[in-house]
C-alpha cells in the first residue's frame, strides 16, 4: 500500500488524485487535504458565478472523491496544523496543488491606497471566498479601471457591468449581489498595456460582452493594426480579435460601457487617501512586441482600481521556491525528496481548467516510478495523520460534512440561484452543528 498526501482540492489536486486512482487501484491511498472546510477551490472561488457550465465540472471531482481510497481533510492548515516536514514522515509522497491564490502586485506608487484591490481579493469577494468577504470594494464611484488584458479583467469587468437579473442561475455571493445592485459605476476602463493582437482574451469571454443587458464594450478601431493582419493570427485569437472589432460598430445606447484602453500601461495611482485617478503612459509595441513607453501619460477619473496581472503561489516553508515566477521550484513536477507539484503551483497560473489534468497524470506516473504499484513503503499514512490531528484539537471537515455544508447552502439559495455559500469559515462550521 502506498499513501498519498495531495495538499489543495482545486482542479489540479482532484485530477493527480483521480491519476492516482487509476495507476494504482487499491494499492493506494489519497488523502486530499484543504484549508478550507470546502473542496474545489478554483472551481468554488475563481470561476466567475455566471459561468455554472464550467463550474459543473466539480461533478465530476465529486465522483472522485467518493471512492473509497481517498478522503478529504477540510479545514486542516498545513504549515500551521501540521508541517510539511511531519507530512514526509507519514506519506511516500505529498503532491502540493496549493493552486496561485495571491495576486501579483502592480509595483507603482499609490497601488496602496485603498480602492486599489487585486483581482484575487475582488473575484474572492464575489464569489464567496471567507478571505475576502469583508473587501467591501468601492461601487459608489462613476468609474472603474481594470488592469490587464486577460480573461479575469474580462470577468471583473462582466461582473461589474451585469445587471441583477443577469445574475440571475449564477451563484454569486449574496453580500456582493447586493452591493453590485447599487453600484454607482457607469463606465469601466478595461486597460491594455500592448495592443489588441497581444490580448490574452478568448473569443467567448470577449463574445458575451456584446450582449450585455445595461452595458456595452467600446473600443477604438485606430488602436488595432490593418485588418488584413488578423489572418496571420491562430484561429482562436483571430475569434477574439474579430469580437473586439465588432465592438466598435455597436451603438453606445446603454447606461454603462466597458471601454478598451489599449496601450495603456498603469504608471501611478493618485488620490487624498483613496483612489481618485488612474495616470497611465502611452505605450508602443518594439520589435519583440513588449510594450515601451512613449512618455506621454493621460489621467483616468476612477474610484476603483482592480489589478488583473496574474497570480502567484504562496510560499511554504521549508520548500524551494521560484521568486520570479510565483511558482514552487519544480522540474517537470518533482521539487524533491517525495515532494511534488501539479498546476498553477507547478507551472504558474497559466491555462485553462482542462490545462491541470496531464498534471495529474504525469505527477501519477512519477510517483509511480519512485513507488511501483504494489510495493510498501511502511508509512502511517492517514491513521498517522489522524492520530497527530486529533492530538493537536484539529478536527477535519470530511467529504460527507462537505456534502452537509453543501445541503445547507442549496437550502438557503435564492429563487434560481444553485446554492448560497456561506462566506465565513464560522458559518461552514456551524452548518455542521459543531
Ligand atoms: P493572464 O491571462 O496572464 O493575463 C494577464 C494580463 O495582465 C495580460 O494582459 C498582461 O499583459 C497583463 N499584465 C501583466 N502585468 C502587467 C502590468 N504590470 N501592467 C499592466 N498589465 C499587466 O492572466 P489572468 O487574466 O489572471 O488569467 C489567468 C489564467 O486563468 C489564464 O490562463 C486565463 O485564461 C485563465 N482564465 C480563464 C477563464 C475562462 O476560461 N473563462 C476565466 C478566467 C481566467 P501582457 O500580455 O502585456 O503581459
Amino acid at each position: 500500500m502506498r499513501h498519498v498526501a495531495i495538499i489543495g482540492s482545486g482542479p489540479a489536486g482532484f485530477y493527480s488524485a483521480e491519476a492516482l486512482q487509476k495507476l494504482y487501484g487499491e494499492n493506494v491511498r489519497v488523502d486530499l487535504i484543504d484549508r478550507l472546510p470546502v473542496p474545489y477551490g478554483l472551481i468554488r472561488s475563481g470561476v466567475a458565478p455566471d459561468h455554472q457550465s464550467i463550474k459543473a465540472v466539480s461533478k465530476r471531482y465529486e465522483k472522485t472523491a467518493l471512492s473509497p481510497n481517498l478522503r478529504f481533510l477540510g479545514h486542516v492548515s498545513v504549515g500551521e496544523d501540521v508541517s510539511i516536514e511531519e507530512l514526509k514522515q507519514l506519506y511516500d509522497a505529498i503532491i502540493l496543488a496549493t493552486g496561485a491564490p495571491h495576486d501579483r502586485p502592480l509595483d507603482i506608487p499609490g497601488s496602496t491606497l485603498p480602492g486599489v484591490v487585486g483581482s484575487a481579493a475582488f473575484v474572492g469577494w464575489y464569489n464567496g471566498h471567507p478571505d475576502f468577504a469583508d473587501l467591501d470594494p468601492p461601487l459608489g464611484v462613476a468609474s472603474a479601471a481594470v488592469i490587464g488584458n486577460g480573461n479575469v479583467a474580462l470577468d471583473v469587468a462582466r461582473i461589474l457591468s451585469k445587471t441583477r437579473a443577469e445574475f440571475a442561475g449564477s451563484d454569486i455571493a449574496g453580500h456582493a449581489l447586493d452591493v453590485l445592485d447599487h453600484s454607482a459605476i457607469r463606465i469601466v476602463h478595461v486597460l491594455g498595456r500592448r495592443g489588441p493582437h497581444q490580448i490574452a482574451m478568448t473569443p467567448k469571454e470577449l463574445g458575451e460582452l456584446g450582449h450585455l443587458e445595461a452595458a456595452a464594450p467600446r473600443v477604438d478601431l485606430e488602436d488595432f493594426p490593418p485588418e488584413v493582419d488578423d489572418a496571420l493570427l491562430e484561429p482562436g485569437m483571430r475569434k477574439s480579435v474579430t469580437h473586439l472589432r465588432s465592438f466598435a460598430a455597436l451603438p453606445q445606447d446603454k447606461a454603462k460601457t466597458i471601454d478598451f484602453d489599449f496601450f495603456a500601461a498603469p504608471v501611478r495611482v493618485e488620490g487624498e487617501g483613496k483612489v481618485e485617478r488612474l495616470v497611465v503612459e502611452r505605450t508602443r509595441l518594439d520589435d519583440q512586441l513588449r510594450s515601451v513607453g512613449t512618455g506621454e501619460t493621460y489621467a483616468i477619473e476612477c474610484g476603483l482600481v482592480v489589478t488583473c496581472i496574474g497570480y502567484q503561489t504562496p510560499p511554504i516553508e521549508g520548500v524551494p521556491y521560484e521568486h520570479g515566477r510565483g511558482r514552487f521550484a519544480n522540474a517537470e513536477g518533482v521539487i524533491g525528496d517525495g515532494l511534488y507539484a501539479v498546476g498553477w503551483a507547478r507551472r504558474g497560473p497559466t491555462g485553462t481548467i482542462g490545462t491541470n489534468r496531464p498534471d495529474g497524470f504525469e505527477v501519477a506516473d512519477t510517483i509511480a516510478a519512485a513507488c511501483p504499484p504494489g510495493s510498501s513503503g511502511g508509512k502511517a499514512g492517514g491513521e498517522g495523520l489522524d492520530a497527530l490531528l486529533a492530538g493537536r484539537g484539529v478536527r477535519p471537515v470530511a467529504f460527507s460534512d462537505w456534502q452537509r455544508i453543501e445541503a445547507a447552502e442549496t437550502a438557503r439559495a435564492r429563487a434560481g440561484s444553485p446554492r448560497e455559500k456561506f462566506a465565513s469559515i464560522a458559518d461552514m462550521i456551524a452548518a455542521l452543528g459543531r
